[in-house]
């Protein structure tokens, strides 16, 4: 479940008192501050300079999805007004409590693990994306929930919750680069070339194939699942969902993450061969019919850029410069890494291997740099750091700056919502049965000490 946060001042993370803090020449966090510090060492210059600079640019901003292609359909965020441009983070962050004050339980802030703790002091609830979207369906009184998260979040949120309820996403160009490599047409003309490919393969009584989407996939993907006989999966049931999936078909198709989907199959047994990859630019995805008919998982062109940044090679460092090192990655890493590492699991299994260590503890973690930086500040008795020795978050999460979080707040102070996001009927019906297909396909999380 996420994390409702009680808020006292003590319960905000504390830089600097790390117990072990690594050498900052060798291993970096980010600045608490509304950017990335000149001083430190990041993947992107622009991270130093304020987060609205790139709202009319077609990127994805600063950071590790900054070199990944933006579709031209991709939601673009209006210039935020001067007032929260030219405010100091101080005043911000007094705005915001503000306005969060003046609204009470008319709204509720979800904060991703992911997203800067100037960010995560507001939240009312903290979590990953399906703990958060649970999260919004206990707070049925609220009239608003904003979402300090990416899109797809809010896309999920806005169809668990109640139709009167308004889903805020403060800056929305805050996309996903990992989701928006699968769209509707391309899965669509992928699913009609496998089914026409393996049309004259034996049957068993299962379907032929079955769709799967990670759940950083557009709505109306989820929808394509719940029309289809698919469901949606996370990072912490991927296994469980996968076990459904073969129950009911011969195949699956599994978008948008690859390494997730192949991570997953491989710890069940599936080999690297019945695994082929669906590339949507080239006919038949790249394969032989054969090769889609002799497929267990046909996985899709798709990762992660934040989590494509960890290699075997930073493992390996790690582990001579801090013998008996615990590493522990996410799952949307490349396999090399997840077999180089001890363990491999979500979010919220890396949390909970933190929280349940009960020796003073050295983690190298594979995971968003916000993350790894909160848990080394709220747990000093570990030591804790990035396997990234640069500062590279993701582009998008970091796309939420407080400025907007408090722009959208005194809109609401105001009377007027902005920045809404909403899922058409017919989708979120189907989308909806993929997700409560998911919640009874019993939801599974490995715990600590065994690979996800
Ligand atoms: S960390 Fe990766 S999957 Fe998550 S929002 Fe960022 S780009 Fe998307």
């Amino acid at each position: 479940m996420a994390v409702r946060i009680a808020h006292r001042r003590s319960n905000r993370p504390q830089a600097g008192r790390a117990r072990g803090r690594i050498d900052p020449a060798r291993f970096h966090a980010p600045a608490r501050s509304n950017t990335i510090s000149a001083t430190s060492v990041s993947c992107d210059p622009g991270l130093s300079q304020p987060t609205w600079s790139f709202d009319a640019l077609p990127t994805y901003g600063p950071g590790a999805s900054l070199a990944d292609p933006l579709p031209a359909l991709a939601p673009r965020q209006g210039a935020l007004p001067a007032t929260y441009r030219e405010a100091s983070a101080e005043e911000l962050a007094a705005r915001i409590r503000t306005a969060k004050a003046t609204l009470g339980d008319r709204v509720v802030i979800l904060g991703h693990f992911y997203q800067r703790d100037d960010i995560v002091e507001h939240a009312d609830f903290l979590g990953d994306s399906f703990q958060l979207a649970n999260a919004a369906l206990t707070v049925q009184d609220a009239e608003a929930i904003v979402f300090c998260g990416v899109h797809f979040m809010a896309e999920t949120a806005d169809v668990l919750a109640r139709p009167e309820q308004a889903v805020i996403l403060p800056n929305l160009a805050a996309g996903c680069s990992m989701a928006d490599m699968a769209n509707i047409d391309d899965v669509e003309a992928a699913w009609e070339q496998i089914l026409a490919a393996v049309a004259d393969s034996p049957g068993d009584g299962r379907q032929p194939i079955i769709p799967v989407t990670y759940m950083n996939s557009a709505a109306n993907l989820k929808a394509f699942c719940g029309r289809n006989g698919g469901i949606v999966c996370t990072s912490s049931n991927a296994a469980a969902v996968l076990q459904w999936a073969f129950e009911r078909g011969q195949r699956v198709l599994f978008f948008p993450d690859q390494h997730l989907g192949r991570n997953t199959a491989r710890a069940m047994g599936v080999p690297d061969e019945a695994m082929p990859m669906w590339n949507p630019a080239l006919p038949l995805g790249g394969n032989s019919p054969q090769a889609l008919a002799d497929a267990r998982v046909i996985l899709w062109h798709g990762f992660c850029s934040v989590h494509r940044r960890f290699t075997v090679e930073q493992i390996a460092r790690a582990r001579a410069e801090y013998p008996g090192v615990r590493v522990i990655v996410h799952p949307e890493c490349p396999a090399p890494v997840v077999d180089a590492a001890d363990e491999s699991g979500s979010t919220d299994y890396i949390l909970k291997a933190v929280q349940g260590a009960k020796e003073p503890t050295t983690f190298a973690i594979g995971t968003e740099i916000n993350m790894v930086s909160r848990l080394a500040a709220q747990h000093p008795e570990h030591t804790i750091f990035c396997l990234d020795p640069v500062v590279c978050p993701c582009s998008t999460m970091y796309r939420i700056h407080p400025g907007y979080l408090a722009w959208v707040l005194e809109e609401l102070v105001a009377g007027r919502v902005v920045n809404r996001i909403t899922v058409g009927d017919d989708a979120s019906a189907d989308a909806r049965l993929a997700l409560e297909r998911m919640l009874a396909a019993v939801p599974s999380a490995t715990p600590p000490g065994g690979k996800a």
